[in-house]
């Protein structure tokens, strides 16, 4: 069986390759997601689903009917705290991700890595997707400890060496999001946009034109929908996603989008793109 690992900041974040994962956990794949916090600074739509105390706890079920909707067999938590948008108060906890030991979280991906042995690891590529600090620390952290875990003389404490095959960076491509939010303000279904990616556009492209893998989710399309919907505490009854249409979100997102970081893919792999990520 060939084995699969995605590496996240928050619950919810799976979403972005949610038919990705969605698709593999039905074809002869063990499916491990490794989440390192449990959101506990992300917003609450509505009181009565949870309180500030109680939303990581909160967020740890929602995450948990996620991956049962996705079919993801593995689920583990870095016991991190989410550090909060940049600039937050939350960013100085001291328990928050981004005041981790580097070192500390790389033992732990490197622990996880050689305990599931993973074919596979897929994590954030470098901005975050949209510049969240735990996103870029996580991609950072997960790409280097993907470099170390085959290596018997780094953290040998944490388990015999294995050295997954591929590693790649998810991408959200951000330009055809937003011709899919412009529709839907244009139709009327949504009002303002209230969605704002922090990324040059300049870099966004460069990130885009960088991908060498796009996976076809149309059959996993509906449950990675109904996934991201148990994230209640995230996707309140009056949030946009629930109102734009599933055809209209379908085009736009109905495929998830990877690039290839090790071992360097072949010059033009991102003008010929592969649509198998253990291919
Ligand atoms: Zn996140």
């Amino acid at each position: 069986m060939q084995k699969l690992m995605a590496i996240f900041a928050h619950p919810d974040d799976e979403g972005a390759m949610g038919g990705t994962l969605a698709h593999y956990a039905r074809n002869n794949t063990e499916v491990t997601l490794v989440c390192a916090t449990r959101g506990e600074v992300g917003e609450i739509s509505d009181p009565a689903l949870a309180t500030p105390e109680t939303l990581g706890e909160v967020r740890q079920q929602e995450l948990e009917r996620a991956c049962e909707v996705l079919g993801i067999q593995n689920l583990e938590f870095l016991d991190r705290r989410d550090s909060g948008m940049d600039g937050t108060p939350e960013n100085e906890d001291p328990r928050a991700l981004v005041q981790a030991d580097p070192n500390d979280v790389k033992g732990q991906l490197v622990g996880l890595m050689r305990q599931y042995k993973p074919d596979i690891v897929v994590t954030f590529e470098p901005f975050g997707w949209y510049g969240h600090p735990d996103h870029i620390y996580m991609s950072k952290w997960a790409t280097e400890a993907y470099e170390l875990v085959g290596d018997a003389e780094q953290f040998p404490e944490s388990g015999a060496p294995w050295q997954p095959k591929r590693l790649y960076h998810s991408v959200i491509p951000f330009s055809s999001f937003r011709e899919m939010i412009q529709q839907a303000i244009d139709a009327g279904l949504i009002e303002g946009d209230g969605f704002s990616v922090d990324i040059p556009e300049e870099r966004q492209l460069q990130t885009e034109a960088a991908v060498t893998h796009v996976i076809d989710i149309d059959a996993q399309f509906d449950r990675k929908q109904d996934s991201m919907m148990e994230h209640k505490t995230q996707f309140g009854e009056d949030n946009m996603f629930r109102k734009i249409p599933r055809d209209m979100m379908k085009k736009m997102s109905g495929h998830e989008h990877f690039i290839q970081v090790s071992p360097t893919p072949e010059d033009g792999l991102s003008q010929n793109r592969l649509t198998d990520l253990f291919s």
